[in-house]
This record gives structure tokens, C-alpha cells and sequence, in this order.
């Protein structure tokens, strides 16, 4: 710093050199502060959103995908901004990775396995589970199988007593319910919709396995077995069955942001149903437990997709994840 005046300052009058030397000193001194209250302003924000514990639940949160069947989706999360929010908030959040296109019951023994493994890092004596779509019957399954590891069951669009779309897929729709060319641009929309998701151009290998575990016929089958909280009609469900709570949501409007590249290919399919639905799951089936709401979204914004591109009119996807967060806390989950 010496050097550095001396050599701005040489051949100056005594007053002057004494002035510079004063304003080098007072500027150095602000850039200092600036830095100072910047770098406190980060800390006290950063300590504010853990300390808020707005979605500090008692127990790990575990977010399970769906057919689209990645930790990612076109390169960023499935969940797109979710499991950052919720940890912001102070959750311990963990991502599932279960096979993208398997039977309920594969996806839920890898599911099963990976909740032995977070209560085993966390030390965790259950865990709150959020589902979307197949992900929906896949934490069904867990909480089946193994009720005493799970607190809560959250089906987001979730497929719990199947999709007209998969029964189109596997030629089950019964003749003459529906035009010929509907049921292919269905198909054919599915398809696109499963090519987007992959970033591939190829046909995708879509095992027959997962179509069949959502079909209406093969989630009949499955509810058989598993019937906790699925409600007689397309009402609310029992919410505590078990010791487990069982909640869900859904979109009802296939259609929400012309920006969104998928809202073509879920509006077509949305076509097929007769009756409210949100591009591939209808609203009753989505029905489980304690249902909390419908609203202005499609199947994919349910998850914040594509990149957040969704109703910009109604409630952030985000935030009902947050405050579903903070819904199990409040509850001691
Ligand atoms: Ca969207």
C-alpha cells in the first residue's frame, strides 16, 4: 500500500499528499465495510432460511419420480427447484432413483431399500414420502409392505386407480369408446411426451411391465392388495391408516403455458378421458387419504416442469410442496 501512494503521489505538495493519502485511506475503508455488511447480509439470510424451519419436518422427506423414470429431466431435476426449496426451509430432503419404466412392485422394493438406507444414514426412524405419478403406487407400496418405516404417503398426480392413457397403449380401451384417431394421436403423444423427457429422438423402450401396472385393469389388481386410503369414490380417502397419514393433490388443466413444449402432447392426451384429468391422470384417480386439492396445473407442473413453466396465474407448484412441508410438521411428522 506504501509503495502504492508513494508512487501515486510523488511530486505532490505536502497538504496534497496528505489528502490523497486520506481518501486512499477512507476508500479503502469502505471497500472494506461494503464487503463486511455484504458478506454479513448472505449469513444472516442463509441463517434465517434454516433457522425459519418453515419445512422442518421430524422426519426425511423422500421424493419419488415417475414414469419419466429419471433424477433428472432434460438435464435438471424432476423435481424441478423442489428439494431445494424444502431443504432451504430446513427439510432433510432426499431424491429417490428407482427403474423409470417397472412394475409398481420392482420400482417399490428398490424404493424400499433405498428408505432402509436413508434411515440408516440419517438415523431416522421413518420417512415421509411424496410420489408423482407412478410414483404415487409406488410409495403405496412401501407404506404397504412396510407401514412401521413410513409416516406419510403423498400421491401428486398419482396413478392410483390407473390411466386411460396406458389402457389406450396396451389395446385395452374398449372398441368403439373412442375414434380411431384419437386413440393414435394419444399414442403418438405419449410417446413424444416420453421422447421429450429422454432428450432422445429414438422410440423409447417403454416396458410393458409399467404400462401394465397402470392400466385400470392392473391397478385394480394392485389396489387388491393394497387398498389403504383409496376412498370408495372420487372423494376423499381414510387419512391415517396403519399409523401412516395419506394425502394427495393434482392438476386438473392440461393445458397451462403455451411456452411449455409438453402442453401439446398432454393436451391431446388429455382428450381420451371424459372427464377432469390433467393431460394422463384423471382427477378421481389421483384421489387418495385426505385429498387436498385440485388446481390450475397439468401432469407435469404438478413436478414444476418443464424449467417452471406453468400457469403463472395460480399458486407456484413450489410452494404447495413447501407448504405440504410444513403441513407434516405441524402434524409431528
Ligand atoms: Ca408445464
Amino acid at each position: 500500500m506504501k509503495t502504492f501512494l508513494s508512487r501515486r503521489t510523488a511530486g505532490l505538495s505536502p497538504g496534497a499528499h496528505s489528502r490523497a493519502h486520506l481518501r486512499e485511506l477512507f476508500s479503502m475503508l469502505l471497500r472494506r465495510w461494503v464487503l463486511a455488511a455484504g458478506a454479513m447480509t448472505l449469513l444472516l439470510g442463509a441463517q434465517a432460511h434454516a433457522q425459519s424451519g418453515y419445512a422442518q419436518t421430524r422426519y426425511p422427506i423422500v421424493l419419488v419420480h415417475g414414469l419419466f423414470g429419471f433424477d433428472s429431466f432434460l438435464g435438471v431435476d424432476y423435481f424441478y427447484g423442489i428439494p431445494g426449496a424444502l431443504s432451504r426451509d430446513g427439510a432433510r430432503v432426499y431424491v429417490a432413483q428407482v427403474s423409470a419404466a417397472s412394475s409398481t412392485e420392482v420400482r417399490g422394493e428398490q424404493l424400499l431399500a433405498q428408505v432402509r438406507n436413508i434411515m440408516a444414514m440419517t438415523g431416522a426412524s421413518k420417512v415421509n414420502l411424496i410420489g408423482h405419478s407412478h410414483g404415487g403406487p409406488t410409495i403405496r407400496y412401501v407404506a404397504g409392505v412396510a407401514p412401521q418405516l413410513v409416516a406419510s404417503v403423498t400421491s401428486i398426480g398419482g396413478v392410483n386407480r390407473g390411466s386411460r392413457v396406458a389402457d389406450i397403449l396396451r389395446g385395452v380401451v374398449p372398441a368403439g369408446t373412442l375414434s380411431e384417431s384419437l386413440v393414435n394421436n394419444a399414442a403418438k403423444a405419449f410417446v413424444a411426451l416420453i421422447n421429450l423427457g429422454s432428450g432422445g429422438t429414438s422410440l423409447p423402450q417403454t416396458p410393458t411391465a409399467a404400462l401394465n401396472s397402470l392400466t385400470t385393469a392392473g391397478s385394480t389388481a394392485f389396489n387388491r392388495r393394497f387398498p389403504q386410503a383409496i376412498p370408495a369414490g372420487c372423494g376423499s380417502g381414510a387419512e391415517l391408516v396403519n399409523g401412516v397419514r395419506y394425502y394427495s393433490w393434482t392438476g386438473t388443466l392440461p393445458i397451462t403455458n403455451v411456452l411449455d413444449v409438453s402442453d401439446g402432447a398432454l393436451g391431446i392426451m388429455s382428450l381420451v378421458f371424459g372427464e377432469s384429468n390433467d393431460g394422463l391422470v384423471s382427477a378421481c384417480s389421483s384421489r387418495l387419504g385426505r385429498h387436498l386439492g385440485d388446481y390450475r396445473q397439468n401432469h407435469l407442473d404438478e413436478v414444476n416442469q418443464v424449467v417452471g413453466l406453468r400457469d403463472w396465474f395460480s399458486v407456484d407448484p413450489v410452494t404447495l410442496y413447501r407448504q405440504h412441508a410444513n403441513r407434516l410438521k405441524q402434524t409431528g411428522l
